[in-house]
């Protein structure tokens, strides 16, 4: 198991940069590029739309993605397969690539980096029998401790009360035995807890509609039990057995192991422009542990990084600052220890936060996240409606999605700032109406390899890829140019109705 260490990324990130220093937060660890590649902003043309567009091809970002694959291959001796998963060396060289592209621009940007830590789980076993048969959709809990001695643990399934959010709702009989406990109400990582509470060995959640519940408990606490999530065909099933006062007994095993780690947010932003009115975008560096994350989100990364290679040949009027996040999998977790730990002052100057995750899924929609200002920091709305107008403007077909905490733009929509952004589809399954729309097959996930092994370099759709990339620069040249029309920032922020609706923080269930 490969860890990233500052060590190594700053014994890599020598190579290229004259004066490597590391660590700290944004502001006081700036990396910069060997002077004699200095190009001042003088002679440049000012930022177009049209030409930021036309500096995009296809071609530069399918070799940025034979680039990312070989990194996700680096990983294969600690995992087996192919992975740019957060801790993975396959990560560490994604990071150091995209420094040392952004230092290649001279003295263009000014480029940091944010160190914040995380808490990983691996887990390398598990299985859930119930009664008699091998439980066919147990998927252990993100951030889930171990059964106890990393060995099977036995006990009878106890139907808990209720939701399981209140200790009250723990009858007895969960001491010594397994806790049994409906989706809803609470945090999985509450119920978790509260079984643990009522000295359970572990805990099975069972979803309330039929599909299988991959959620995460959350930053561990010394509650947690080992923890399945089950769909609510089987859980329905035992629940009603239990309910009826038949006994069922339960294996639980978990091979688990949770620790903290360090790593970065990569951060660029342009010399020239007004610093305090910046324009902000960002894709996100890791992926998952399952598979090389080359379209999730290999795609948006490169992307955000090809418009920012391409924009350093212009000159522009408003800063540009550039993101890749880390540990997005792991629950938005770099996104948002950017965001909370921006001051008033810094917060203010970004104007819009655009998020790019995912742009290049092979059965894809056009989607553009339904942001706007009644739920959200104005300006979400008009960063939504300049989307809406390049799509009309290029005779495609798009959608709106739900703006719901799935990717990075949350903790920026949290802190008051307006945010947006793109996409190409998950694991939602292609209507017959998008079908007709965008081509591809219905029936099928928009990104069939989502979050899977085969998330590998046949798993782009370059049409949809390039197409994508243009409207990122065009969003980017926008701004860059003028923020006139665009609403000033407001002191006061709109984000309690937005905070009432989240369910997700990230790729995984709450609750
Ligand atoms: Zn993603």
């Amino acid at each position: 198991m490969a860890v990233l260490s500052r060590l190594a990324l700053t014994a890599s990130f020598a190579l290229s940069a004259s004066a490597a220093g590391l660590g700290g937060s944004w502001q006081q660890s700036p990396l910069t590029s060997p002077s004699s590649l200095s190009s001042s902003q003088g002679s440049k043309p000012l930022i177009s739309t049209e030409a930021l567009q036309e500096a995009i091809s296809i071609d530069a970002l399918v070799e940025r993605a034979q680039k990312f694959y070989k990194f996700a291959q680096t990983s294969e001796e600690d995992y087996g397969h192919p992975t740019r998963v957060i801790g993975s060396t396959g990560h560490e060289r994604t990071l150091n690539y995209i420094v040392n592209t952004l230092l290649d621009q001279g003295d263009y940007y000014t480029i940091s980096t944010q160190e914040f830590p995380v808490t990983l789980s691996n887990v390398f076993e598990s299985q859930l029998v119930l009664g008699s048969s091998v439980s066919k959709s147990a998927v252990p809990m993100g951030l889930t401790p171990a059964t106890r001695d990393r060995e099977p643990v036995h006990g009878q399934l106890v139907l808990v009360n209720n939701d399981g959010c209140h200790d009250s709702d723990y009858p007895k009989n969960v001491k010594g035995n397994i806790a049994f406990i409906r989706r809803g109400a609470c945090a999985f990582g509450d119920k978790s807890i509260g079984a643990g509470k009522a000295g359970a060995k572990a805990a099975v959640i069972y979803n309330t509609d039929p599909e299988e519940l991959h959620g995460t408990l959350g930053e561990p606490t010394k509650y947690h039990v080992a923890t399945f999530g089950i769909d609510g065909t089987e859980g329905n099933a035992v629940a009603e057995k239990l309910a009826k006062g038949e006994s069922v007994s339960a294996i639980a095993y978990i091979d688990a192991e949770v620790k903290q780690i360090q790593t970065v947010n990569v951060l660029a932003q342009t010399d020239e422009g007004d610093p305090d009115n910046c324009v902000m975008l960002g894709g996100h560096s890791d992926g998952v542990a399952e598979g090389p994350g080359i379209n999730d989100d290999g795609s948006g990364s490169m992307s955000v990084l090809e418009v920012a290679v391409q924009l350093a040949k212009f000159k522009v009027n408003n800063c540009v600052r550039f993101a890749w996040w880390a540990a997005e999998e792991e629950g938005l977790l770099g996104s948002d220890f950017y965001a909370a730990s921006l001051s008033e002052e810094e917060n203010q100057k970004i104007r819009l936060f655009m998020d790019y995750d995912m742009m290049a899924s092979p059965n894809f929609a056009y989607q553009i996240y339904n942001a706007t200002n009644a739920y959200n920091p104005a300006g979400s709305e008009e960063l939504r409606d300049l989307y809406v107008d390049w799509y009309k403007s290029q005779g495609l077909n798009y959608t709106f999605i739900p703006f719901d905490g799935r990717s990075d733009y949350d903790g920026f929509i949290r802190a008051g700032i307006p945010a947006g952004g793109i996409a190409t589809g998950a694991e939602a399954v292609k209507t017959k109406e998008e079908e007709e729309m965008f081509g591809g097959h219905a029936g099928q996930w928009l990104d069939p390899c989502y979050h899977q092994i085969c998330d590998d370099l046949g798993n782009l759709n370059h049409t949809a890829w390039e197409v994508n990339t243009k409207l990122i620069a065009h969003s980017v040249a926008t701004y860059a140019l003028s923020f006139d029309g665009f609403p000033k920032r407001e002191q006061e922020t709109k984000i309690s109705s937005y905070s009432e609706t989240i369910k997700q923080h990230g790729p995984k269930l709450i609750m």
